[in-house]
């Protein structure tokens, strides 16, 4: 599993979902930032969850999240993640990324814009 240091520093490493295409401004965010093979001893780890959730790929982020060391903070990453956006009425879309695992944070748009990670990371540094 891949992560991004996110203040390059070891104490938060950012796992990321990408599903769909909110995952242009997550990578947006994370433009220059040292990539890891593991996460290090200590760190906290946030998985954020950028784009639509359908039924097909549910087991993938349940799986994804389960498997991250100590006890991961979980974003949901725009209007898809964190309630099925425009295809929010879709039978094969799940209507936000909490209907699978707990979220610790929401971020409105479609898209977001990559800032607005860093405010959700700082907020919870707070
Ligand atoms: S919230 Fe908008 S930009 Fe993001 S994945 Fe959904 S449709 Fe794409």
């Amino acid at each position: 599993m891949r992560y991004w240091d996110w203040f390059g520093d070891g104490s938060l490493v950012v796992c990321d979902l990408g599903l769909a295409c909110c995952v242009v401004e997550l990578e947006a965010a994370a433009l220059g930032r040292v990539r890891l093979d593991a996460a290090p001893d200590g760190a906290q780890v946030a998985v954020v969850v950028a784009g639509t959730v359908t039924d097909a790929v549910a087991p993938l982020v349940r799986k994804r999240v389960a498997d991250q060391p100590g006890d991961p903070i979980v974003i949901a990453f725009g209007a898809c993640a964190s309630a099925g956006g425009p295809y929010w009425d879709s039978p094969v879309v799940t209507k936000g990324v909490d209907q699978l695992v707990a979220v610790d944070h929401y971020v409105p748009g479609c898209p977001p814009s990559p800032g607005a990670l860093d405010e959700v990371f700082a907020a919870h540094a707070r």
